[in-house]
Formats: structure tokens, C-alpha cells, sequence
């Protein structure tokens, strides 16, 4: 394959043959194509899409390159959840357990957060003690002992998305369909499920701005799923405002554990309930109706709880903070974030919670900065509230002053409080099977 050719094709719209995807491939992990092509390429990519066979070849080619895990000798079928990203986003900490308390077995791989996505390693590490970093036969004996582990991911996984997702982010290429659906899907195919919900989050603090284009994105995911026979379901989700009331890895810790207890805000809870059903019927071969049964039958008798605990106490978490979360927070201090005038919460910016906790240093500005995982807000009203001057918006939970005041620069304008009533759509926007 000549590059110049194959970026000329795509410049000119026309589509690559599956051989010269491959190669295209092949010469980034291997250091063939120089930067400057690639990033020609995606820049290519990003005005002229490509058709549905070259985004399934180039998704296998991907996750062909690299480490591949074999799930195989997990007893029962392995259903991964994956979600597109979004603030608040701590649905996989309540998922696990319950799916596995209703013997769905789950053998998650996931990452560590950057810029205002959290990461749900970060979440879990902010149990003091828990073990992250296995190896993959660790991970499947813990699947069959107690039906859930979860490690970050191998460091040779799709290697072919390391070296384009770097290129995207510089190159003003991120939101193409093609290419976070590749990106995404040649990770979970590496990852070795034999099937998928997608948790594709629409609105402002989501990389999909409208319904449209997050549809476009979850069918995309879901035909590619299909190309290599595996099932896939994706769910639309809300992300116009955080989810649940908590931004930070310790108040997200103690938000899921509420949602096991029954007792978690409703749109979350809401969310791990559809997302877990889906998860329950596409193992078990169940309908949507006796998997909705399970999942909520596993909170009511306390055995999602039970799994959560097994799980922490199993990867070496200490316990003693999930009964007594206070201990958490030493150290840490709070302060109301009042309303400055009367009226109704119009809008919260996603994009700005999430930079203003990113602040206070609940996540990474860049990869090497450490977490602190007690900081973080606690939103005491959601979109539609009405707000009277003097009242508290949220709880800011911080440990260092200056790190305070400039996140309180940042939420002055993250929260929009006017007149008028705001309209109030459900959490989940469309169902793509
Ligand atoms: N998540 C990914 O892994 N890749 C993308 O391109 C977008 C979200």
C-alpha cells in the first residue's frame, strides 16, 4: 500500500479495500506511517466517514493487533458494559454486583480517568487497599470463585488505539462516529465478552451533543458488534447534567453503595437498573421482564450488597470504610456553594462540574498528576429544581484552599438558575438493539 495513496482515496472520498486497511494499520503500531500521515488520514476520515465494511475491518484490525483475552474458561457468558463517558458516571461500581449476585459473570477491564471523565479504577482505588493491576489468569479464577474482578487493562491492549486516540486528540478528530466506535469496539472484541451493552451518554457533557448523532454512534457500535457475531444492546443516556447527585471518586464510591442499599438518587439508580437488566438477559438468555425481576429482587434481599462486599474485601479493599464511609473524608473540609437568586435550576454545565472537581483534585489534568480521592461535589439540586437566593446547590468537598477558589471560579458558572420552568425529559433516550 502506498500512504499517499491511501489518504489521497479517502481525501477524495472514495473507500479502502480491507488489505489496505490492514496494512494501514499494521505501519502505525509499527512505526512505519510517520505521524504526520496518520494524522492527514484522520483528518480525511473525519469529512468523508467510512462506509460500514471498512469500519468493521478496520475495528478487527485493531483489536487484532495487541494482547487478545481469552475468556473461555469463565463458566457462564461473559456480558461487558461499556459506557461512551460521562461525569458522575459511577454505574459499573453497582452494576458488577448486582449482575454477578444474579450469576451473570462479570470480567471487566477498565481504565483511569483523564481531564473531567473519571475513571472507574480511580473510583475503586479510593478504597483504601484495593488491588487493581491483575494479571488475566488471576482475574478469571477470581470470575469463577466469586463471578466478579475487575483490573485496569493490559498494557498491550489494542496499541493500534493508543497510537490514533493520541493523534485524535491533538488533531481535532475525536468526534467522528467511525472512529470512536472502532476506538471503542476493537478494545471490547481485544476484551473478550461475548456480548455488549452500550451506554452511548447524549448531551452537553457528552462527546454527542444530540440524540441524532448519539443514535448514529450506537448504531454503528452495534452493527460493528454484529459483523463479529457478537450480540450488542445500546442504551441512550442522558448526560445534560451529572449523573446522580456526586462528582469524585470517594462520594461516587458511597453513591453506588447507596444504589446496593436501595437508597441511591433515582437517576442513577434508574440507569444501573437498565443497563443490569440488559447485562442479565443477554447472559442468562432471559427476557427483559425476568431479568428486571432479578436485578431488583438482588438489591430488596441485600445480596447485590453482599456481592459488593465480597468483592471490595476479595481485591483487598478495607471494608471498614464501606461501614463507616466517614473515614473517607478526614481531612477533608466542606462548604455550601449557594444560589446567588431565586428561580429554577435551568442548566448545569457537564463539562465545567467536571473541570471544577478536576480542580479541587478528584481527577488527572495530566497523566502522571496524582488523585485526591476525598475532594469532589455533592449536588443537592438537578435540573428542574426550583432554587431560592441563599440556598445550597451543592457541597464542595476540598482539602486545599487556592485549589478551593479557583474551582469556585469555575462553578459560578457552571450552575444557571432563570425563570421559568425547564422541561423534563427521562433518563434514557432510545433503546438500539
Ligand atoms: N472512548 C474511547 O475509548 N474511544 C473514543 O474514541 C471515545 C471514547
Amino acid at each position: 500500500m502506498n500512504t499517499v495513496d491511501f489518504i489521497m482515496d479517502k481525501r477524495n472520498g472514495l473507500r479502502h479495500s480491507n488489505e489496505d486497511i490492514q496494512a494501514f494499520v499494521s505501519g502505525t503500531i509499527h512505526d512505519q506511517i510517520p505521524d504526520y500521515q496518520i494524522a492527514a488520514w484522520l483528518m480525511a476520515v473525519f469529512f468523508n466517514g467510512l462506509d460500514p465494511e471498512e469500519r468493521s475491518t478496520l475495528t478487527a484490525q485493531m483489536a487484532r493487533q495487541g494482547d487478545q483475552i481469552d475468556l473461555s474458561s469463565i463458566k457462564g457468558k461473559v456480558v461487558d458494559k461499556h459506557s461512551t463517558g460521562g461525569v458522575g458516571d459511577k454505574t459499573t461500581l453497582a452494576i458488577g454486583p448486582i449482575v454477578a449476585s444474579c450469576g451473570v459473570p462479570v470480567a471487566k477491564l477498565s481504565g483511569r480517568g483523564l481531564g473531567i471523565t473519571g475513571g472507574t479504577i480511580d473510583k475503586l482505588e479510593a478504597i483504601p487497599g484495593f488491588q487493581t493491576e491483575y494479571k488475566i489468569p488471576k482475574m478469571i479464577d477470581q470470575v469463577n470463585r466469586i463471578g466478579i474482578a475487575l483490573s485496569s487493562s493490559t498494557p498491550n491492549l489494542v496499541p493500534a488505539d493508543k497510537k490514533l486516540y493520541a493523534l485524535r486528540d491533538v488533531t481535532a478528530t475525536t468526534d467522528e462516529p467511525s472512529l470512536i466506535a472502532s476506538s471503542i469496539m476493537s478494545k471490547k472484541l481485544a476484551g473478550g465478552a461475548s456480548a455488549f451493552v452500550l451506554d452511548v451518554k447524549v448531551g452537553s457533557g457528552a462527546f454527542m451533543k444530540s440524540v441524532e448523532e448519539a443514535k448514529s454512534l450506537a448504531q454503528i457500535m452495534v452493527e460493528i458488534a454484529k459483523s463479529h457475531n457478537r450480540q450488542a444492546v445500546a442504551i441512550l443516556s442522558d448526560m445534560n447534567q451529572p449523573l446522580g447527585n456526586t462528582v469524585g471518586n470517594a462520594l461516587e464510591v458511597c453513591e453506588a453503595q447507596d444504589v446496593l442499599l436501595g437508597k441511591g438518587p433515582k437517576d442513577i439508580t434508574e440507569l444501573v437498573m437498565v443497563l443490569s437488566s440488559y447485562m442479565i438477559a443477554l447472559s442468562r438468555n432471559a427476557s427483559l421482564e425476568e431479568a428486571q425481576a432479578q436485578a431488583k429482587e438482588s438489591i430488596r434481599t441485600g445480596k447485590a450488597f453482599q456481592k459488593w462486599r465480597q468483592w471490595v474485601n476479595e481485591q483487598g479493599g478495607d471494608i471498614t470504610y464501606l461501614d463507616h464511609p466517614s473515614q473517607f473524608f478526614d481531612g477533608i473540609h466542606k462548604v455550601p456553594f449557594l444560589a446567588k437568586e431565586d428561580g429554577v435550576l435551568q442548566m448545569i454545565h457537564c463539562d465545567q462540574i467536571g473541570h471544577a472537581a478536576m480542580i479541587l483534585g478528584a481527577g488527572r489534568e495530566s497523566k502522571s498528576d496524582a488523585i485526591d480521592f476525598g475532594v469532589g461535589l455533592d449536588l443537592k439540586k438537578k435540573i428542574g429544581d426550583p432554587v431560592s437566593n441563599g440556598e445550597e446547590v451543592l457541597t464542595i468537598y476540598y482539602r486545599d484552599s487556592n485549589r478551593l477558589e479557583r474551582a469556585l471560579g469555575i462553578l459560578r458558572n457552571a450552575i444557571v438558575i432563570g425563570e421559568g420552568s425547564v422541561e423534563n425529559h427521562s433518563l434514557v433516550w432510545d433503546i438500539i438493539h
